[in-house]
C-alpha cells in the first residue's frame, strides 16, 4: 500500500485530496499545519507527501527542511497559490519532487503523483509499465502509463487506476478471449471481490476513451456470453 500524507490547512481542499485518493487506494494520512505535518512525517514514513506552502506554524519549505534533515526520502509534491520563479526554485532546492500551482484539479494532482513516484521507482498502486516500456501506441491510440493518460486522435483523456490496470491487463493478453471472472481476478483481486458487472462499466469507460465509436468497438471487443477480446489492431 502506497502511502501519501496531505498537508494542507484549508479542510475543503484537505477533503478533497483525501477523498480522491482514499478511492484510487492510496493509503492517506492528513495534517493541518506545519507542525503537525513533521510529527506525523516522522512518525509514519509516508512513501509521498502533497504539502501545501502557506500553512499555520511552520510553513511548508521548513517543513520539507525539516524532513530532509531527518533524511526522510518521501516523494514530496509541493502545493502552492503562489506561481512565482523564486517559490519553485526554493522548493526544488529543499528536494520537492514536483511542484503544482493553485487551483489545481484532483486529477492533476493524482496524475503527477503517480509520476512523481514512477520516477523514483517508488510502489504506485498497480503497474505503472509494460516491461520497462512507457508508451504503448495501437490503432490512434497512444498510452502513456507514467502520466496515467492516454491520446487518441490528438485529444488526451486520463485514466484513473482501475482503467490503466484494466488497459494493461487487455494489453498483455492481446488477442485472447478473456472471461470476465479471469479479468476480476486479475484487475481486481479476489479481496475486492466486485461483481463482473464492475467489469462491463469499467470497459465501458475505457471504450469511450479508446474507441473512435464506443458503440462499434474495434479494440475493446464483446465477446457473448464470455467476456471480452482486446485486439490493438483492429478486427475491422
Ligand atoms: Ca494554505
Amino acid at each position: 500500500m502506497t502511502r501519501v500524507l496531505v498537508v494542507e490547512d484549508e479542510e475543503s481542499i484537505r477533503m478533497a485530496l483525501v477523498d480522491v485518493l482514499g478511492s484510487e487506494g492510496y493509503t492517506v494520512l492528513e495534517a493541518g499545519d506545519g507542525n503537525a505535518a513533521v510529527e506525523i512525517a516522522l512518525r509514519e514514513d509516508p512513501d509521498a507527501i502533497l504539502l501545501d506552502v502557506m500553512l499555520p506554524g511552520r510553513d511548508g519549505f521548513e517543513v520539507l527542511r525539516a524532513l530532509r534533515e531527518d533524511r526522510l526520502t518521501a516523494t514530496v509534491l509541493i502545493l502552492s497559490a503562489r506561481g512565482s520563479e523564486l517559490d519553485r526554485i526554493q522548493g526544488f532546492e529543499f528536494g520537492a519532487d514536483d511542484y503544482i500551482v493553485k487551483p489545481f484539479s484532483t486529477m492533476e494532482v493524482l496524475a503527477r503523483l503517480r509520476a512523481a513516484l514512477a520516477r523514483k521507482g517508488g510502489s504506485t498502486p498497480g503497474v505503472n509499465e509494460i516491461d520497462g516500456v512507457n508508451e504503448v501506441h495501437f490503432g490512434s491510440v497512444t498510452v502513456d502509463f507514467r502520466a496515467y493518460s492516454l491520446v487518441r486522435s490528438g485529444e488526451r483523456h486520463g485514466l484513473s487506476r482501475r482503467e490503466m490496470d484494466l488497459l494493461q491487463f487487455f494489453l498483455r493478453n492481446d488477442g485472447e478471449t478473456l472471461d470476465r471472472m479471469k479479468i476480476v481476478d486479475a484487475v481486481w483481486g479476489a479481496d475486492e471481490a466486485p461483481t463482473t458487472r464492475t467489469v462491463d462499466q469499467h470497459v465501458m469507460k475505457l471504450r469511450k476513451k479508446i474507441e473512435d465509436s464506443p458503440e462499434s468497438p474495434k479494440h475493446l471487443i464483446t465477446v457473448h456470453r464470455v467476456g471480452y477480446r482486446f485486439v490493438t489492431h483492429s478486427e475491422a
